[in-house]
């Protein structure tokens, strides 16, 4: 719309009522009120970071400079009446200077602006599972050894709830891997229902999940597994018949001050493990009043990979 009136206008001043300063003016205007709008697009879009708010405020210095710079300059230099010397006035030599200024340093911006995107990118695809689009056991023992420190910081209760479907084989054997694929998705969807937005959930083995709640004491944490429990017990997964449920065992653990990731793991394993054992389909919460992580012997539980510990 901008550049059809501009043009318009340039054409009106050309023909019909010729005036060089209009038609500066004309074209000038016109590219302002375009650069204008792509910083109030830029201005709109959600998540800014540092390098778009730089194209920002370069696109708003540029697309002021519009109004500004022919004005100013014909007011010094001006009034021009023919195109005689035009490419040696004031007004020929600031508008090239100020353009290829201006896209040089929008050019290097908006390159740093991609790369930094794509970086974000491949972050994220690295920290995400593809099956259960949840965090992977990467992403979530970052989430959770930044939130660990932030925790410790506030003294905030924190609660890990550690999943495993129950007699999962059983179903990949009978009805195939595609169809344990659809076990995983639905209890990965359940779970995700069941998680806030300040909560980290990962699939953190073939069929182990995990949640670490922020701001719960075990009493939550154990409020938590159970509505998953219940939810999970009640959907039917695709592509299986329809009036068959699944069941996960949940072991709930709540953090002690100066513990480490894998100790707080292992505690919350050795409750998922006494779910198991005491007939699967439920939720046991570590006892606090119980020895530190005593580790589980490797016969117990279904084989993990060891827990990274990225805290000291
Ligand atoms: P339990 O109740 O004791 O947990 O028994 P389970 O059968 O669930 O446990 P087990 O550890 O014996 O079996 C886990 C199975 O999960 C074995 C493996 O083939 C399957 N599995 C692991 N990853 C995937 C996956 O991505 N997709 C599918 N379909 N199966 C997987
Ligand atoms: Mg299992
Ligand atoms: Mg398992």
């Amino acid at each position: 719309m901008f550049a059809a009136v501009g043009f318009g206008a340039f054409i009106w001043f050309l023909f019909v009522q010729p005036d060089i300063i209009w038609r500066i003016y004309s074209l000038n205007f016109a590219f302002g009120a375009i650069t204008l709008t792509m910083a109030a697009e830029l201005r709109r879009a959600p998540r800014r970071n540092f390098v778009d708010n730089i194209l920002l405020g370069l696109l708003l210095v540029y697309g002021v400079s519009f109004f500004v710079r022919p004005v100013l300059v014909i007011w010094i230099d001006g009034p021009y009446e023919s195109y005689d010397n035009i490419h040696q006035s004031l007004y020929w030599i600031t508008l090239t200077f100020s353009a290829s200024l201006f896209l040089l340093i929008f050019a290097l911006s908006l390159i740093t602006a991609i790369a930094l995107d794509v970086m974000e990118e491949l972050r994220l695809e690295s920290h995400t599972d593809p099956l259960s689009g949840l965090l992977n056991r990467r992403g979530f023992e970052q989430g959770v050894a930044e939130t660990l420190r932030n925790s410790r910081r506030r003294r905030m209760a924190v609660t890990l709830v550690v999943c495993d479907l129950d007699h999962f084989k059983s179903v990949n054997d009978t009805y195939g891997h595609a169809a344990g694929d659809y076990v995983i998705m639905t209890f990965a969807n359940c779970m995700r229902d069941f998680t806030g937005s300040n909560q980290i959930a990962g699939r953190i083995g073939g069929e182990e999940f995990a949640v670490l709640l922020c701001g719960s004491d075990r009493n939550s944490g154990r409020l938590f597994a159970e509505g998953v429990r219940a939810g999970f017990g009640l959907l039917p997964v695709p592509h299986l018949p329809g009036d068959m449920r699944f069941s996960a065992s949940f072991g709930v653990a709540e953090w002690r001050d100066g513990e480490t990731v894998a100790e707080l793991f292992m505690r919350a394993d050795r409750a998922l493990y006494e779910a198991k054992k005491a007939g699967r389909d439920r939720v046991r919460v570590d006892n606090p009043l119980r020895s530190p992580a005593a580790p589980l012997a490797p016969s117990q539980h279904t084989p993990r990979l060891p827990v990274v510990d990225l805290l000291p």
